[in-house]
């Protein structure tokens, strides 16, 4: 179990089928990244077509052999080629990216923040091959050289050759992706929505989407009842919040997470969580996705943008139907009135 805050924030697990890893970084922690300050005189949210009338795209394009990687925006603007698109990327917005996709970015303003989470292979390690130990709680104005040329195999990195392509604007973010294992960028509140009670779940990323690496979802509520303590054989679950507050409970004793904290469950660990904030939102990401039906079972359908004011019933009797496919042992009952009692057998 770990708990860290954004200011240098990396965990990693590294079992043997479904290594993850998941960092966060701000635009100056790489510091050769487009200077930024040119924003006081030409619009930054537009493409900069150069003196040839190309669209310079994002440096240090490069892929990934054998790692799979979701990015989730934090803040700020940030400029995306992902397999050839270009992408004006706001926070919210939700990017997969299949192992072997190009993909390069870069940050447009001086807040941009990305979450990167990355599984399967350790691309991951490049951030710690070109950085340097750091430890101020805000990035450094300095802006020393970076050698990129040290991103190789070793960090599962390929970097390809950075071409200028013409393009009339920034390509659309979707509201839906399509299944399977496809590059995509969702747009900001977009994805598969379903309400659980009075919490609103979009699902982010579906199993597809990685090939059963896992799901990405984000959580939002009101205050509201804990859910039931449970646990998990062999799933993992990463919960980041990133808006208000909620309560863990997490082996055996209680945490907060306030907007920035992280916790990480590995298998077999007793849990739940509760929102303690109206308008708290977290980001969560289950691996491997096989869980996913749970909240299928959990959930109903909606069209909504917004979790109810007046809950829906909680579908919890789906689940508990269904608990012998599902890597679940519920270790409380859920909040509410207690059970109809067992009716007596017949010829009793
Ligand atoms: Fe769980």
């Amino acid at each position: 179990m770990v708990r860290e805050s954004t200011a240098a924030l990396s965990s990693r697990n590294f079992d043997s089928r479904f290594h993850f890893t998941t960092t966060l970084f701000l635009c100056y922690q790489f510091p050769h990244h487009r200077p930024v300050r040119e924003s006081t005189t030409a619009p930054v949210l537009q493409p900069h077509p150069d003196s040839t009338g190309l669209i310079p795209t994002p440096r240090k394009l490069h892929r990934h052999a054998r790692t799979h990687e979701a990015l989730f925006v934090m803040g700020g603007a940030v400029k995306l080629v992902l397999a050839g698109d270009l992408f004006l990327l706001t926070p919210g917005d939700y990017v997969n990216i299949p192992s072997g996709t190009p993909h390069g970015y870069e940050f447009a303003d001086h807040h941009g923040k990305l979450l990167s989470w990355t599984f399967g292979g350790n691309a991951a390690e490049a951030y710690g091959v070109l950085g340097s130990a750091y430890p101020g709680t805000i990035y450094s104005e300095e802006n020393s050289p970076v050698d990129w040329t040290v991103l190789n195999a070793t960090v599962d990195t390929e970097l390809l050759a950075t071409a200028d392509r013409h393009a009339s604007g920034f390509a659309e973010k979707l509201r839906f992706a399509p299944n399977g294992a496809v590059p995509f960028v969702l747009a900001s509140g977009e994805g598969e929505r379903m309400i659980a009670a009075d919490q609103l779940y979009t699902i982010l990323g579906n199993q597809t989407h990685s090939d059963g690496a896992f799901i990405a979802l984000l959580t939002e509520g009101p205050i509201g009842p804990a859910i039931p303590r449970h646990q998990h054989e062999t799933v993992t679950e990463l919960f980041h919040c990133i808006q208000g507050q909620m309560e863990m409970f997490a082996g055996d004793t209680y945490i907060t997470l306030d907007a920035g904290d992280f916790l990480h469950i590995p298998p077999r660990t007793p849990h739940s969580f509760q929102l303690k904030k109206h308008d708290t939102r977290f980001l969560g990401f289950i691996t491997p996705g096989h869980f996913e039906p749970f909240f299928r079972y959990l959930c109903e359908p909606c069209e909504s943008y917004r979790y109810p004011l007046v809950p829906h019933p909680f579908l919890f009797d789906r689940v508990i139907q269904h608990l012998a496919e599902l890597d679940l042992t519920i270790l409380e009952r859920p909040a509410g009135p207690p059970p109809d009692p067992v009716p007596a057998a017949a010829g009793n």
